[in-house]
């Protein structure tokens, strides 16, 4: 029996969709939630959370990691409509106009904590092609703990340490490195994606979860599964694969496009 069912979590994770059309994830607390990135319309984002029943006024702020439009197209409209602040690093406020387009902008640089609706968040940098791109960390008080990274080019070693021990993980699986060399991208945008400034390969992914597999870990999810390059079947067997060879029986899930699914229970998504 996965461990996941054996006890209540004060961490809950919904993740409303992600891909290169759109990401969002709201991570729950027991005061209240955060969502991580605003990729979806403000009006679909609203849509997406009532499939869950989740009231959208239980969101304190929302968290940015970079300013491409799959993570911000819908975040002027939804903060204003939410009243609530918006944290990203200073480049992604620049590079994004954020500051020109949202009310209440707060400034979270990596290696940066602040504490936002009971859960403490923690900032790191990633490698992408952004400005100032960052992922997070969330603890909660009784000690569950979610790491998010995406968006990324290389594993590096300062996410592997900010993430050092989460109980969940929400971890990009990009792209099937043999579908995107034979696949039907132009040249200049394969290096993109593979390069180290771009996303991470299934093959990275599982070297990361490797690096970051513990005793306490309780599920993870596979991320910005790319619908051209990639296959929902491949990326949950990678993760399978990973999760057993360290010994571990737990849910894995990967995340869809179009659709949103929960984290930790279900333990996947129909
Ligand atoms: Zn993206
Ligand atoms: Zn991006």
């Amino acid at each position: 029996m996965p461990r996941d069912s054996r006890r209540t979590h004060s961490l809950r994770l919904l993740f409303l969709g992600s891909g290169s059309s759109g990401n969002a994830t709201l991570v729950s607390g027991d005061s209240g939630s955060v969502l991580v990135d605003c990729g979806f319309s403000a009006k679909e984002t609203l849509r997406r959370l009532s499939l869950h029943d989740v009231p959208a006024e239980e969101i304190r702020a929302i968290l940015i990691t970079h300013e491409h439009t799959d993570h911000t197209a819908g975040v002027r409209i939804l903060a204003k409509r939410l009243n609530v602040p918006v944290f990203a690093s200073s480049g992604t406020r620049r590079a994004g106009r954020l500051d020109y387009l949202i009310e209440d902008v707060r400034g979270l640089e990596a290696g940066e904590e602040t504490s936002i609706a009971g859960l403490r968040v923690r900032a790191f940098r990633t490698s992408h092609d952004a400005a100032d791109p960052i992922g997070f960390r969330f603890d909660a008080a009784t000690g569950d703990s979610f790491g998010l990274v995406t968006d990324t080019g290389e594993f590096t070693p300062e996410a592997a340490e900010a993430l050092t021990g989460c109980t969940f993980l929400g971890i990009e699986h990009n792209h099937d490195e043999t579908m995107l060399a034979n696949g039907p991208y132009p040249h200049f945008l394969k290096r993109r994606i593979s390069s180290s400034f771009g996303h991470l390969s299934n093959t990275a992914a599982s070297e990361a979860l490797l690096q970051l597999a513990h005793d306490g870990l309780q599920a993870v999810a596979g991320l910005h599964v790319s619908r051209t390059n990639n296959r929902s079947e491949i990326v949950s067997g990678s993760l399978s694969a990973s999760i057993s060879s360290v010994g571990l029986d737990i849910p894995v899930t990967c995340v869809a496009q179009d659709r949103p699914c929960m984290m930790p229970l279900p333990a996947t998504c129909a």
